[in-house]
């Protein structure tokens, strides 16, 4: 039997190991501790951000950014649909409602014209997910904002180290959210950032994820905050990643690049778009959309996959068909047609070449018999 290939792996090949130690060696193990400092301080950096403040996890980091811009009840936020759950939750979180954009069938992103659309006057901000690691189309998107007066939030939980207009992903809004989970392209386990150039704004942020505890005068809340603290542990570990981003990022180009060349031109997918002149994407979990009209077909083939030892992700349902949020009645075709035809493969460093051609040889083989079992299907009037 073939070796089973996994969607997402983290890859800890640097100084992981002896940052833990540290920490255990000293003790630092909590939510004080010099990696906690050190690891925001090079995050803000190389996202070329003033400010960083850890967190536990990137939905509390989106959380956390839209409370630091005073989102709250009565509130609306503009959320592409096609996004992580987690995207929308934040917003709920507040209080507030979030209104669904729909998506550009070919970069995925939130489509602009379609934010224009769906403003409304209680809209005071917009969430722009970089999807699958390529940046949104934020020249539109903050033209949008400008006009509108809102607050632009970026999710960046799965854009780590892309490019928009020669400026990281992270530095373009008022406020960035980033993520740090086991599959993202760096890792702490669990771990979350929110960066942003407005001082004030970076101060309210960390009031909020430090129980509203005044700097000043301990034990003294002057706010309503949160327990959201990254531990030193996650934070030993997001620094010994964070030295290592090059590297994980050549490999991740390297992994794109193999699939491009296997499966470009097949006219039964829809890769997404070449960047544009002002992109940069990263290739956080690769990913393909079927050219198909039958919406079962996806399952099928993730099913075909997994029974030759390989997995993969489908793409997220879009937000606004999941119950707590169908209700409203957002209308969002092309985020429904992606969402039920797209697909995400193996995406990690140390994925070898031959491991990428199994992978596309048997999508390929997948499409051939799915498609074929189609059109006996239909012809057996099914
Ligand atoms: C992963 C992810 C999040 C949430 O991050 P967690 O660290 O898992 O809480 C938010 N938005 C998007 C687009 C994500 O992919």
């Amino acid at each position: 039997m073939a070796d089973f290939i996994p969607v997402s792996a983290p890859a800890l090949l640097g100084n992981e190991r002896r940052y833990v130690d540290e920490c255990i060696d000293s003790t630092w193990i909590s939510s004080i501790g010099s990696f906690i400092g050190r690891f925001e301080r090079e995050f803000a950096g190389y996202c070329e951000v003033e400010h960083a403040v850890s967190c536990v996890n990137g939905t509390v980091a989106l959380h956390l950014a839209l409370l630091g811009l005073g989102i709250g009840p009565g509130d609306e936020v503009l959320v592409p649909s096609l996004t992580y759950v987690a995207t929308a939750n934040a917003v709920r979180y507040c209080g507030a409602e979030p209104v669904f954009v729909d998506s550009d069938p070919s970069t995925w992103n939130l489509d602009p014209a379609d934010l224009r659309r769906k403003v409304t006057p209680r809209c005071r901000a917009v969430i722009a997910v970089h999807l699958y690691g390529r940046p949104a189309a934020m020249d539109e998107i903050l033209a949008v904002a400008g006009e509108h007066g809102l607050r632009v939030v970026e999710d960046c939980a799965e854009s780590i180290g892309a490019f928009y207009g020669g400026r990281p992903t992270g530095s373009l809004g008022d406020v960035a959210a980033f993520s740090f989970f086991g599959n993202k392209v760096i890792t702490c386990g669990e771990g979350g950032m929110v960066l942003t150039r407005d001082a004030a704004l970076g101060r309210t942020i960390r009031q909020l994820k430090g129980q509203g505890q005044d700097f000043e005068r301990r034990y003294w809340f002057p706010v309503v905050g949160y327990n959201y603290r990254m531990t030193n542990i996650q934070a030993a570990l997001g620094l010994a990643q964070l030295e290592r981003i090059g590297d994980y990022l050549a490999a991740r180009d390297e992994i794109a690049s193999w699939y491009r060349e296997e499966l470009a031109g097949h006219p039964g997918l829809r890769l997404a778009a070449a960047d544009g002149p002002a992109e940069r994407s990263v290739c956080w979990l690769w990913s393909v959309v079927l050219e198909t009209a039958d919406p079962e077909l996806r399952d099928e083939v993730m099913v075909r996959l997994r029974a030759a030892e390989i997995d993969s992700r489908p793409f997220f349902y879009p937000c606004h068909i999941l119950p707590p949020y169908a209700g409203a009645g957002a209308v969002c075709p092309e985020a429904e047609w992606l969402g039920a035809r797209g697909l995400s493969l193996p995406t990690w460093v140390g994925l070898r070449r031959e491991q990428v051609q199994r992978v596309c040889g048997e999508l390929l083989r997948a499409l051939d018999a799915t498609a074929c079992a189609g059109s006996a299907a239909r012809a057996a009037g099914e």
